[in-house]
């Protein structure tokens, strides 16, 4: 059995078999969901590692709650209609995007990423959002090896989102085997 082959029948033992078990477990104990989920999507990121893909066609999937609330610009059709202002990390993420010649999306659901998924027809993805819409997300698009990086939450839930754009270039440069030095 090839490297990759193992890493994705493990997996698929992960996000179809112990993610419904520990959203079981979720459902009589709430508080610790969260916990659950982020554990899920830890184990799902450590086989992407293993796996060595070498992707050539990364697409970028992130939550609409990125964008600053002020910011009137349309990013969703487009993500460079930003301006580059630099009040939200869209503009670093079309920066990077750019750089590496990847693909970048805002997805305000669960739909339009499946459609955005669908039309980009990409090798992986890497996605962030929260731990409830990633280890989902993740569970979704099963064999399509998607990376999770948790966003952060300064003001609450889908309210001016962050991400740590250095875990965002690491999971490029794992993925792609580029780390923009070449
Ligand atoms: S960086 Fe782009 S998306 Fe973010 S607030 Fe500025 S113009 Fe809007």
């Amino acid at each position: 059995m090839s490297i990759r082959y193992r890493y994705r029948f493990t997996r698929g033992l992960v996000l179809k078999v112990l993610f419904p078990l520990y959203m079981l477990i979720g459902a009589f104990a709430p508080s610790k969901k969260e916990a659950l989920q982020a554990s899920i999507i830890r184990m799902n990121n450590l086989l992407i590692e293993r796996a060595q893909l070498n992707t050539r066609k990364l697409l970028l999937l992130m939550p609409h709650c990125l964008q600053v609330d002020k910011c009137e610009i349309r990013i969703t059709t487009d993500v460079h209609n930003c301006k580059g202002c630099g009040k939200c990390e869209i503009k670093d993420l079309v920066q990077i995007c750019d750089k590496y010649g990847l693909e970048l999306h805002i997805a305000t659901g669960g739909n339009l990423a499946r459609r955005v998924v669908s039309d980009v027809r990409p090798e992986a993805i890497i996605a962030v959002a929260c731990e409830r819409d990633l280890s989902s997300g993740i569970v979704d698009v099963f064999p399509m090896p998607v990376y999770g990086i948790s966003n952060e939450r300064p003001c609450g839930p889908c309210l001016n989102t962050r991400v740590d754009i250095k875990k965002v270039e690491g999971a490029i440069a794992m993925l792609t085997g580029n780390d923009g030095t070449s």
